[in-house]
Parts: structure tokens; sequence; C-alpha cells
């Protein structure tokens, strides 16, 4: 209709095919045009994004070309996106308060954000904000979230991070209170779409809190924050960083369950293990067991669930390992042996 001259007064009930929408994004100087984008991107946020600005933009671009933008259906489709996100987040219970936040890289240098003291249940994408690299806010009404060097910090170490997702879900936290990794071996779903590594606590939203995180985003995509939360990292979009979360907490409250069970839990073999790895390495995550044998991979474990803990020493036992002691119990009991005969 629209290449036909008929303008953008498209019916109100119209299935608008992903093509379609896309030609009708392109048409920025039509309001019309914007809003139908915008309201079916409303009521599908599963479609496809919208495509990306022609001219890829950085922190260094001028402030119009950065307004419109922040203001365009494409960026819109992608606000959409964090606040479905965070609704599931909240509703999940991985987030508390206004805790939680997540970042998407929309340029060279330039992240989509959400703004602080908000709660992700009531996330609206007016609330997000436009940042560069170093933190500063470029645009959007609400100040951006006070932990957003850490999602930059992984960005700028791993090009590969297109999103980012950070929160408190309370098994995976507990993990991280207790300061290891989940053990691996269990479930192929965490295998395959989870890498797990521990970062060391750091005040949060501080410099070197980002830095610690970002060194381990080379061979990990979700990472324990110890005593504070997880944060996860995705190549293609923020919903896949948010299974992460789903994937990791229903990985731990699992493996605690199954280690009150009374049972010695089972776990792959190290083929088993393999062919799983194979499966990660093809969709393109990072995993730093890659290189390692079948027979090294299933073997490690700091904590099993199910595993019986030694016994606490008695004070009987610790004489039976001091050798002086342990010879004269043999010489007493030779002497009584020796008695009886
Ligand atoms: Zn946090």
């Amino acid at each position: 209709m629209v290449r036909h001259g008929q303008g953008v007064n498209i019916p109100d009930d119209a299935l608008v095919t992903p093509s379609a929408r896309d030609f009708l994004s392109e048409l920025e100087t039509s309001d019309n045009a914007r809003a139908l984008v915008a309201k079916n991107n409303a009521n599908a946020s599963n479609c496809a994004p919208l495509a990306p600005p022609a001219k890829p933009l950085t922190s260094k671009s001028p402030k119009s070309e950065l307004e419109s933008f922040f203001n365009s259906p494409y960026a819109h489709s992608l606000k959409l996106q964090i606040c479905e996100m965070g609704h599931r987040l909240w509703k999940r219970a991985y987030v508390d308060g206004n805790g939680g936040n997540m970042a998407i890289r929309v340029g060279e240098d330039i992240a989509l954000c959400t703004p602080t003291l908000v709660s992700k249940g009531s996330l609206q994408p007016e609330d997000l904000c436009l940042v560069d690299f170093e933190g500063n806010q470029l645009l959007g009404a609400k100040k951006r979230t006070s932990e957003i060097l850490m999602h930059l910090q992984m960005m700028k170490r791993q090009p590969q991070a297109v999103a980012t997702c950070h929160c408190h879900p309370p098994y995976a936290t507990a993990f991280a209170v207790a300061g290891i990794a989940p053990p691996t071996c269990m479930l192929p779903e965490y295998e395959v779409f989870c890498s797990v590594g521990v970062a060391p606590y750091r005040t949060p939203g501080s410099a070197d809190m980002g830095k610690l995180v970002a060194e381990l985003t080379d061979q990990y995509n979700t990472i324990l924050m110890a005593n504070h939360g997880v944060v996860t990292w995705s190549h293609n979009n923020i919903e896949e960083a948010y299974w992460r979360m789903e994937i990791i907490e229903a990985y731990c409250r699992t493996i605690v369950v199954a280690g009150q069970l009374g049972k010695p839990i089972n776990t792959f073999t190290g083929p088993q293990m393999k062919e799983l790895l194979n499966i990660k390495q093809s969709l393109g995550f990072v995993d730093p067991r890659f290189g390692m044998k079948e027979c090294e991979l299933c073997d490690s474990g700091d904590w099993r669930p199910g595993a019986t803990c030694p016994a606490p020493q008695s004070a009987e036992a610790t004489i039976g390992l001091d050798p002086d002691a342990e010879a004269a119990v043999k010489a007493i009991t030779d002497q009584i042996l020796a008695q009886m005969k």
C-alpha cells in the first residue's frame, strides 16, 4: 500500500509481516508508521527485532543522530525486550527491591541499559538509558544503573557480548555466597547453555568488580559474583542472557534437592559429557573445557551433593594418627596379650 502511494493508513487489525515491518521502520518521517511498528512490537515481543541503523553509531555520533536512534522503532523494540526480561526476572523472584540490571550493546561503544531505583517488575521502555562505554549517560530521563560499569567492562573485554543480565536468584546466589561453582556433569541443559566461573567479592558498582568479572568472560558466560549474585552474557540477544539465569537457577535448585534424597547422585560419563560440549561448541558458546580429554571432564567436584562428609575426628582417632602413640598402644596391647597366654 505504501509503495503504491496509498500512505500508511494501515488498518488497526492488519497483520504486519517482518519484511513489511522493516519497510515501515525505514519510513522514519512517518509518525503513523512508527506508531504502528511500536504497537506491533508491543503485541509480539518475540518477533525478530527491527533492523539496526544503517550507519553504526558511536558515543561520538552527533547528538541528533543518537536522539533519533534512541527514539527509533528499532531502539524501542530493544527497550521492550529489556522490559519483558525485567518482568520475567521479577515474576520468578530473581530480583528484589530495585535489584537486577541489564544492558544491550547498540553501537561500537554505546549501550542501552536499565535505570537505577526502578523495580524490574514495573520497568517501562521510557525508563531506559543510553550510556557510553565509560558509563557516562548520553540519553534517558532516569539515571542509569549504578552497576553499569560491570556490564560495560564485560562488553569491552568480550567483543562477542551483545547483551548482559545481572540479578540475584536465590539458589544460584547461595552458591555465590559459599564461593563455589555448582558441580558439573548432571544435567544437559546446564552444560550446554551455561559455563560458570566465580568472581571474588568487590563492592557492587566498583570498577574493580567489573574488572574481575570481565576477566572471566573469555571462558565463562555465567559468572557467580561472590556474596552478591549472578551475571550472564550472550552473543545473540538479551533473552538468551536471561535464559542462562533460568537455567543456572533451576540447576542449583535441582541439585540442592537431589542432595537431600539420601542417594548418591549419578553423573555423566566422560564421553557423554564430551558430546554435550560438542553441541555447545557448535552453538558458539564459550567453555574452558573444550580442549579437555574425556577422562578429565567429570572428575572435578569441590562440592558434590549427596556425598557423605568425613565424620569429625574424635580424640581416639587422632591418637591413632600419631606414630609414637600408636607404638605405645601396640606395646601395651602386646603386653596384655602376652599375659593372657
Ligand atoms: Zn546486584
